[in-house]
């Protein structure tokens, strides 16, 4: 993608540019740093702490066999035995066909209704849960709270546009299977495709002081049903108290996205679309444009390090791939225009939103510093491995 504008907001922006020798992070991300080789810290991070953990092949394979007995014992009697929170995409869908035909469990499948999926997602969740015979639960977000803190984060200038998405998503699983006495929560997530963590700067957490301060800022509409979920609440409550334990199966199997994607295309008719995050408008333009146009961070770079790393793309083709844009130029403007028209706003309107000054999380109230803190308690007792910056 063009460089349009030069990342405003970013503290240290004027720094060299310098891009990873081994993979295609850049100072872009304005905290990265880098060895008298030239290699950036995710790489080094990568093959410190998390390649030496990985437990693949026969090892993972016990594991998961461990795993499954230990979910299927504490589930006995129980109508389900794990959740699994759905989206369509690749990892998840894949997801399902391991818990159930090779797991061997009862998930019940979670999905999340925010308004924005694409059909293609709809139509892929649709066809695994009939294919696998499971039983599926959708929760529908209120539009106009939804819709409120959407538009209060543009106002807020943050780069974090999908947040509120992302938080209802994750907030709305938790408090779902907790509820329902579900003690299991299944993830997609995996070192596959998603060993790197984007950077704090680019993609900020699930904070909820942070999200109510700006919806207290810049929202209308009191959130009385939205989904939500401290971080105290999850890691305290939940975790410690009652005992929910988080399960990523897709890091104990061999995980070659490629071939999973024709695999789930043959047995169940399964649809992919451009980009792994690309199962929702929203996110696609969010990505694809407003990231990249307003704070220059694009967040392909992420993606394709991650598949450097674990040796499904080269770097040459990486670099290719970055210099087209993320997606056609005519989509990008159909979708802020079809994007405003959902918020109800103008896309003169949207646009001069766009374009205000930049700002961090630093501008709120966050829990930045008790994150920090949990993540070295956590990182200490080796649960955490990702770097995280
Ligand atoms: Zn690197």
């Amino acid at each position: 993608m063009p460089k349009r504008i030069m990342p405003r907001g970013v503290k240290d922006n004027h720094r060299k540019y310098q891009i990873c020798t081994n993979c295609v992070m850049d100072t872009s991300d304005s905290r990265i740093t880098f060895n008298e080789k030239g290699t950036c810290d995710f790489c080094s991070d990568y093959f410190d702490n998390i390649l030496p953990n990985w437990k693949q092949g026969i090892v993972g394979k016990d594991e998961l066999k461990r795993i499954s007995y230990q979910i299927r014992k504490a589930g006995k009697g129980k109508k389900y035995d794990c959740i699994i929170g759905m989206s369509g995409g690749v990892d998840s869908s894949y997801l399902c066909y391991i818990a159930k035909n090779i797991m061997h469990l009862r998930p019940l499948i979670y999905c999340v209704d925010t308004g924005w999926n694409l059909n293609v997602a709809v139509e892929n969740i649709e066809r695994i849960v009939k294919a696998l015979d499971l039983d599926m639960y959708t929760e529908v977000v209120d539009w106009r709270e939804m819709r409120d803190l959407q538009i209060a984060f543009f106002k807020a200038q943050v780069p974090y546009q999908d947040l509120p998405q992302d938080h209802a998503i994750f907030a709305g699983l938790y408090n779902y299977a907790m509820k329902n006495g579900i003690k299991y929560v299944l993830t997609g997530a995996n070192n596959a495709t998603e060993c790197i963590r984007p950077p704090i700067e680019w993609v900020y957490q699930n904070d909820l002081t942070f999200i109510k301060d700006i919806h207290r800022k810049f929202g209308t509409v009191p959130l009385k049903t939205f989904p939500m979920c401290s971080i105290l609440k999850y890691r305290g409550y939940y975790t410690c108290l009652r005992g929910m334990k988080r399960i990523a199966p897709l890091n104990f199997v061999k995980y070659d996205k490629e071939k999973v994607k024709r695999f789930l295309q043959k047995e169940f008719g399964w649809q992919a679309y451009e980009n792994k995050h690309y199962e929702n408008v929203f996110t696609r333009w969010y990505e694809g444009y407003y990231l990249p146009y307003k704070f220059g961070y694009d967040k392909r770079r992420v993606y394709f390090s991650n598949e450097i790393l674990v040796g499904t793309l080269t770097r040459e083709e990486a670099l290719k791939e970055l210099e087209q844009d993320p997606y056609p130029p005519k989509m990008q403007q159909e979708d802020k225009e079809y994007i405003a028209k959902k918020l109800g706003i103008s896309t003169t309107e949207f646009e001069r939103m766009i374009d205000g000054p930049n700002k961090t999380f630093e501008d709120y109230k966050n829990s930045w510093g008790m994150i920090q803190i949990g993540t070295m308690i956590l990182r200490k007792l080796g649960i955490e491995k990702k770097k995280f910056r």
